[in-house]
C-alpha cells in the first residue's frame, strides 16, 4: 500500500475528485460536510473536480476521490491517468467498489441496452448516438477490477460523517484500514 499523505506545514495535501459512471449522489455526500468544508478547505487544495475549472488531470496529487464504476472507455483512459498520478486512490461509493446501479446492465449487454433507452423507448427521432458520445465497454466495473485502490468507503451514498472521517485520517498521514467499520 502507498505511504500515506505526510502532514506538512508549508504544503497543503493536493485532493482531487473524479466522477465517472455515477450519479452525482457520491459528490453530493461530500457536500454534505456542510461547516466542516472550511475546515478541511484549510488543510487541502482542491485541484481536480467538478467543480474545478481544469483542463487536464494534475501531477502529483495526494488523494482521489473515485465516484462511479468504470463504464466506457473514456472512465477506461480518465482512471487510468489519474491512478498514475494519484498516491492514494479512494474508491467512493458503492458503484466505484461494487458497480451497483451501472452495472445492472450487465446481464443485458450492450446493444440491447442502447436499443431499449434509445431506440425503444425514444418516442421522437430515435436513434443509436454514434459519435461525440463516450463508446460503452461490454461491462460495467468496479474501479479495483482496472486499477490499484487504496481505500474503499462503502455506501449509495457514503454518508457525510463517513467520507469526513476518512478524509480527516488521510490529511492526519493516516490510511483508514478497508475492512474497519466506520460511522
Ligand atoms: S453509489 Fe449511489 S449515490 Fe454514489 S454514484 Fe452510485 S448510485 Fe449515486
Amino acid at each position: 500500500m502507498n505511504a500515506a499523505p505526510q502532514s506538512r506545514a508549508a504544503a497543503k495535501i493536493r485532493l482531487a475528485t473524479v466522477w465517472l459512471d455515477g450519479c452525482s449522489g457520491c459528490h453530493m455526500s461530500l457536500l454534505d460536510i456542510d461547516e466542516r468544508l472550511a475546515e478541511l478547505a484549510r488543510k487541502v487544495d482542491l485541484v481536480w473536480g467538478p467543480l474545478v475549472d481544469a483542463k487536464e488531470f494534475p501531477k502529483n496529487v495526494d488523494v482521489t476521490l473515485v465516484e462511479g464504476a468504470v463504464s466506457s472507455d473514456e472512465d477506461l483512459h480518465r482512471i487510468r491517468l489519474v491512478r498514475s498520478r494519484t498516491r492514494l486512490l479512494v474508491s467512493l461509493g458503492d458503484c466505484a467498489i461494487t458497480g451497483n446501479v451501472p452495472a445492472m446492465r450487465n446481464a443485458f449487454g450492450v446493444d440491447a441496452v442502447l436499443r431499449r433507452a434509445y431506440l425503444e423507448n425514444a418516442s421522437l427521432d430515435p436513434q443509436i448516438p454514434r459519435e461525440a458520445v463516450p463508446r460503452l465497454l461490454p461491462t460495467a466495473r468496479p474501479v479495483h477490477e482496472v486499477v490499484k485502490v487504496d481505500v474503499f468507503v462503502p455506501g449509495c451514498p457514503p454518508p457525510a460523517d463517513l467520507i469526513f472521517r476518512v478524509l480527516s485520517e488521510l490529511l492526519e498521514g493516516r490510511v483508514p484500514n478497508p475492512a474497519a467499520k466506520f460511522g
